[in-house]
């Protein structure tokens, strides 16, 4: 990844025994050792301020308090902490909390829940299987730049070639469409796909399911517009395939609203959940299944950690505690206008070669070179500042802060960008 990083001698440990694999302790060079809300501290005692939040698996920040509270409680209190999917009452609550809380509140009735192992890779294969149970079909239609997690079945559905190649065998069952805006803004790629899935000959087998993401989070905050992901669905039901939203990056909260779906109106007939669903950074993965879809044999589909009492007690709390009213989802809404306006001025005094997009809290800024992005990353961790770069050269800058940041650790955060961002570029003009 570009420049090599010089690590501290306290990462001598990680260097000696870990893989190779590792990434983040070389993104981010330090041991990080405490971490409440939007702040980390490093071993040294140094503040850090996050706006990765674990690729938005802590969108109620590190270690919420009151999230906290009820995860304590339930240790304390000998409640079944692992039972494979026997029932218990924190299932129990959790279903009746969501079911209320999220999808009656929001008109979407009949879902059923199916929880699959703790992971966001895990659900993705657990709905692709479905939809290729349902329909006797193999073929899932996937977009340009999608990320789905790196399970087999799961990479066969992402982009990205780094990954793809790595995977060591031919990935197979999935063709790639373009995503909105993928050929400009002139062009609807919907119409592409319509035309290839109604076409005999197209030589485009006939798909299980259409699986998307509605803001492309690894693949580098790519939006889809409403009307677009409205065709996507449209077409989904007019050539028989199963419509899925994998709202595991952008759901949640992410994008303002619960679900990253509920702008455009869609009825997707599954939704893939995880990262922030726990609430903690717990693992919790599920799918939302629409009743008539839930095609399953008992025990087809098993694993030994699917919902697990712990996560579905935090993530309970947070649905308690943030969506029984409409303030958390309008102060999202508010607080990511504010970090776009900020975020579109910088662009602006770098006379806009720079781009700026996103939904609600999941903004991206793209500086069409990896370089630039790389350098101002690096420059703004040294200054006390955590952001990721993603897309398919890692050249956009990804701006995912906690949802619960207060104003003045959002504008510091923005600040150590601004300068950092700026540095770059003297540095840039003058070599
Ligand atoms: C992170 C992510 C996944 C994979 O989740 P893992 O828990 O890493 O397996 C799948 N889809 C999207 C959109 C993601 O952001």
């Amino acid at each position: 990844m570009g420049e090599v990083i010089r690590e501290p001698a306290n990462l001598r440990a990680f260097e000696a025994l870990e893989s190779n694999v590792r990434l983040y302790s070389r993104l981010l060079p330090d041991v990080f050792s405490r971490a409440r809300g939007s702040v980390m501290l490093t071993d040294g005692g140094r503040k850090v301020i996050d706006f990765l939040s674990g690729a938005s698996a802590l969108n109620y920040g590190h270690n919420n308090h009151e999230i906290r509270a009820a995860i304590a409680a339930y240790l304390a209190s000998d409640a079944v902490v692992h039972g494979l999917d026997m029932a218990t009452p924190a299932k129990r609550e959790f279903m009746e909390t969501f079911d209320s809380v999220i999808l009656r509140e929001r008109g979407l009735q009949n879902y059923r829940f199916q929880f699959t192992g703790p992971t966001g890779a895990n659900a993705v294969e657990a709905a692709l299987k479905l939809s290729r149970k349902i329909t006797g079909r193999q073929n899932v239609i996937s977009f340009t730049h999608g990320y789905h997690g790196l399970s087999l079945g799961a990479s066969a559905v992402t982009g990205g070639r780094h990954y793809r190649v790595a995977s060591g065998v031919a990935l197979s069952g999935a063709t790639f469409m373009p995503y909105d805006g993928y050929l400009g803004t002139t062009i609807d790629t919907s119409d592409y796909l319509r035309n290839v899935l109604l076409d005999e000959s197209s030589g485009v087998d006939s798909p299980a399911a259409i699986l998307v993401e509605t803001v492309q989070g690894e693949g580098g905050i790519n939006v889809a517009g409403r009307q677009w992901l409205q065709s996507v669905q449209g077409i989904a039901r007019d050539v028989g395939a199963l419509f899925i939203v994998d709202d595991i990056q952008m759901g949640c909260g992410r994008t303002g609203d619960f679900f990253s779906f509920e702008f455009a109106g869609l009825s997707p007939d599954i939704v893939v959940l995880s990262k922030s669903l726990s609430g903690y950074g717990l693992p919790l993965s599920m799918l939302l299944i629409k009743e008539e879809r839930d095609a399953w044999q008992p025990g087809e589909h098993t694993a030994t950690f699917r919902g697990n009492n712990l996560a579905l007690v935090s993530a309970t709390a947070a649905l308690n505690i943030y969506w029984r009213s409409l303030a958390f989802s309008q102060g999202v809404q508010r607080m990511g206008e504010l970090m776009r306006r900020r975020l579109d001025a910088i662009a602006s005094e770098h006379g806009n070669s720079f781009a700026v997009r996103g939904r609600g809290m999941a903004l991206g800024f793209d500086c069409h070179n990896a370089e630039i992005a790389e350098a101002t990353t690096r420059k703004a961790f040294e200054k006390g500042l955590i952001i990721e770069r993603c897309g398919p050269r890692d050249q956009v800058i990804k701006f995912l802060p906690a949802l619960t940041i207060d104003l003045d650790t959002l504008n510091q955060g923005v600040d150590i960008f601004e300068v950092s961002l700026a540095e770059t570029m003297k540095h840039t003009r003058a070599a």
